[in-house]
């Protein structure tokens, strides 16, 4: 039983709002603040908001889109981007060199969602161009027999978190419609999602990696396999037979030979 997109369970979900609400808990959170609360129901509230119908002519939902009127009108990468423009919407804009949007085929079957750009993404605008970069360009090239060209590759964040720092819940909040919309656009057949942070901001739940890895979930209407983050492989090499389990369930789904050992090295 490979390929089948399942959503998490419900002792999954709980298990993921009990981690997360304990992180809250943790990082200091003593209550919802009054505006993060479902409106009560009035006359007004109680029809389905405006912006949660779908565009005009695209089955895709808008809701996630509010924060950015016009967002789900962008209609190929090249008018996302020009969307984005020269992004301040949040704190990491003034410390960027580049924003890092993504790059590779806009019709790519298969699509990689990293963190966040690092140093070398930062200095170059380009994803996963660094040691982890190395890594995921060994994965694709040796272990799928597929090209960057050929893929799409991607980060939850498109600026470069100071030291490398976790993002934050803001920054994440203001950056993910963007991937949102590069998933909607580009309409891949597999996503990948590499590592806890951007698994988790794919899925929205708390639950830990090691916890979600080979198994397949669904974003927005495409399957997505989780898995570790080449930046955790490079200091955890004995889990990379773990990744290659994860990458033949990719293969196989999009109908792609498994390269034999001697070609991946
Ligand atoms: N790590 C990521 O998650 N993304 C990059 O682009 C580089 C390193």
């Amino acid at each position: 039983m490979s390929g089948a997109a399942i959503p998490p369970d419900r002792r999954t979900i709980i298990a993921s709002l009990r981690d997360y609400v304990e992180q809250l808990r943790e990082e200091g959170m003593e209550g919802v603040p009054a505006s993060a609360r479902a409106p009560a129901a009035t006359a007004e509230t109680s029809k389905p908001a405006a912006r949660s119908v779908a565009a005009a002519g695209s089955s895709v939902p808008t809701e996630l889109f509010y924060l950015y009127p016009g967002l789900e009108k962008t209609s190929d990468l090249t008018e996302l981007r020009e969307f984005i423009g020269d992004c301040q919407r949040c704190k990491l804009a003034p410390r960027r060199t580049n924003l890092v949007f993504g790059v590779g085929n806009p019709k790519a079957e298969l699509m990689f969602v990293g963190e966040a750009p690092g140093a070398d993404e930062d200095a170059r605008g380009e994803p996963f161009v660094g040691r982890a970069g190395q890594l995921l360009t060994d994965i694709i090239e040796r272990g799928m027999g597929m090209t960057r060209a050929e893929v799409y590759i991607c980060n939850v964040i498109k600026c470069r978190p100071p030291e490398n720092r976790n993002p934050e819940l803001d920054e994440v909040a203001a950056c993910e419609p963007f991937l949102f919309r590069q998933i909607d656009i580009i309409r891949p057949r597999v996503i990948v999602g590499l590592g806890t942070f951007a698994v988790q901001a794919l899925l929205k739940i708390k639950t830990p990696i090691s916890k979600l890895r080979g198994i397949w979930h669904e974003v927005r209407g495409t399957r997505m396999m989780p898995t570790f983050h080449p930046a955790y492989l490079l200091r955890n090499a004995g889990d990379k037979r773990l990744v290659w389990a994860d990458i033949q369930e990719v293969l196989k789904v999009l109908g792609r030979p498994i390269p034999q050992r001697g070609a991946r090295g």
